[in-house]
């Protein structure tokens, strides 16, 4: 179904991008605005098809689409399109007494042409977000949506690649092939969004071209249970931030951490909320989603074997349905415990007091943490947890505000985007002197005549 592009001439499309860069017509602001409004309107025109394409592709409904692909990313438009102005503008900075009268100024200056390679779990979202900070900032772009999501795929680049002209943006579809043959190139910038594997082969080809680099990658990201926490609640949230997208969400509770005397009424509690959400059978249910792929499908089945399930645990290869999963008496050691889970399986696992905690809590970076409990003190235990990013008594929402930074650190990656953060991603803060000829006076120019005044202006501390 999807139209691969392996025959297409990708060096010369990016040295077209590359000429069209240096015409510097991407750097005025009124240009990028623009492109901005092209964009807006050619999505909104392609909305329906956007609603069809991700329901063929994940099962996902109206709805969740809404909130997670479609509003996110005009939302987005819509904020670059109100600060981008001023975030272009040139900032004065102070200047020391020894360059005076010259002033000093940062310049964002775009990076120049930019790749955009895209992942299946919100096809559209993930792969327009960056492309907005990428026009915001004055780059020209290659886009690579996932292979995974055929059809929101096409969608994509029928947007792309009939709005605007191939030098400044350009949608390349296909396979890892494709990638591989994208990734040959020099670019100014790559994004990748994916997986922790994939994006180190990103960094290796990035290096060859010293080519720097954002990257958005996935990992454990726990959800800590503590004895204060409100139980309902914390039930609820953690099932709907579990489940949305059938549990293919990066920042997705990966397992629960909690205290024991609390396990049996969380449990109860999410199953109770999911039974809420989806019905007594998820599968007929339009809220609930389909798992990407068979060979998805495949591992997460096997995790079913990892410990014992105490609610959900159907599963159908066919409409790669995975029902909402629950399950205890895991191990650390346990596959399920390893790898980032990316589907709708929760392990439970508990904890009898602080210490215990204290020796459960990740050795890597996850993207995100949520902390449920008193807020003083699941504020000390979130502090204690290095992360990307994440939330105390709740799930996922810190991804939805465009004034938090959103990105990894350590193993769940490196940049950050959103709002301002994503016009900064996509632009070099470019330092600027601007000095007065009215005025030079000997100090710094051979043979330094009053040296010893010199010495003392820059020892002045
Ligand atoms: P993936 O790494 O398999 O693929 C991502 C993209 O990379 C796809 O477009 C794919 O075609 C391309 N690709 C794959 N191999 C390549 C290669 N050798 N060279 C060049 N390109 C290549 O990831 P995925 O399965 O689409 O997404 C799931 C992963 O992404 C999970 O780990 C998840 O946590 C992570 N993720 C992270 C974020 C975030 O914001 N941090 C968001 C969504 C997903």
């Amino acid at each position: 179904m999807i139209t691969t592009d392996i025959h297409i001439d990708i060096p010369s499309l990016v040295s077209s991008q590359r000429k069209f860069y240096r015409f510097q017509k991407t750097k005025s602001i009124d240009f990028r605005k623009q492109q901005l409004k092209r964009l807006r309107k050619a999505i909104i025109e392609s909305e329906q098809q956007l609603y069809q394409a991700v329901e063929k592709d994940l099962g996902k409904g109206y709805e969740e689409a809404f909130l997670t692909e479609m509003s996110l990313v005009i939302k987005e438009i819509d904020l670059h399109l109100k600060h981008l102005s001023r975030w272009a503008k040139p900032k004065r900075v102070s200047s020391p007494i020894y360059i005076l009268p010259s002033k000093s100024e940062v310049v964002p200056e775009p990076m120049g042409v930019v790749l955009i390679i895209g992942p299946f779990n919100y096809p559209f979202q993930l792969t327009m977000a960056p492309l907005v900070g990428a026009m915001s900032g004055g780059n020209c772009c290659v886009i690579k949506p996932s292979e995974q999501t055929p059809h929101t795929a096409n969608v994509i680049q029928q947007v792309i690649n009939s709005t605007f002209d191939d030098h400044y943006l350009h949608v390349v579809t296909g396979d890892v092939e494709v990638g591989k043959a994208l990734l040959r190139q020099a670019y100014d910038l790559i994004f990748f969004t994916g997986s922790t594997t994939v994006g180190k082969i990103v960094m290796q080809k990035a290096a060859e071209h010293l080519c720097p680099v954002v990257l958005e990658l996935g990992g454990k990201s726990p959800s800590i249970v503590l004895p204060s926490a409100d139980v309902t609640t914390t039930a609820k949230r953690i099932a709907w931030g579990k489940t949305i997208n059938a549990g293919q969400t990066c920042i997705a509770p990966d397992y629960i951490l909690v205290h024991r005397d609390l396990a049996d009424s969380l449990i109860d509690g999410i199953s109770k909320h999911w039974k809420d959400m989806y019905g007594d059978e998820p599968e007929k249910s339009n809220h609930y989603g389909r798992i990407v792929s068979e060979r998805a499908f495949d591992r997460l089945t096997q995790y079913l074997n990892d410990g014992q399930v105490v609610y959900g645990g159907h599963a159908d290869r066919e409409s790669r349905y995975i029902a909402p999963t629950i399950l205890r008496d895991v191990n650390t050691d346990d596959a399920v415990m390893k790898e980032e889970i990316f589907g709708p399986i929760l392990p439970v696992i508990t904890y009898k007091d602080e210490t215990d905690l204290k020796h459960m809590l990740p050795e890597e970076k996850p993207l995100a943490c949520y902390v449920f409990g008193n807020e003083k003190e699941a504020i000390k235990w979130f502090d204690q947890v290095d992360a990307g990013g994440g939330a105390i008594n709740d799930t996922i929402l810190h991804v939805s505000n465009a004034n938090i930074p959103f990105g990894g650190v350590g193993k769940s990656g490196m940049g950050n985007y959103h709002g301002k953060s994503s016009f900064d991603a996509f632009t070099h803060q470019k330092g600027r002197i601007v000095s007065k000829t009215w005025i030079d006076p000997n100090l710094r120019y051979p043979p330094y005549k009053s040296f010893s005044w010199i010495k003392r202006l820059l020892k002045s501390w």
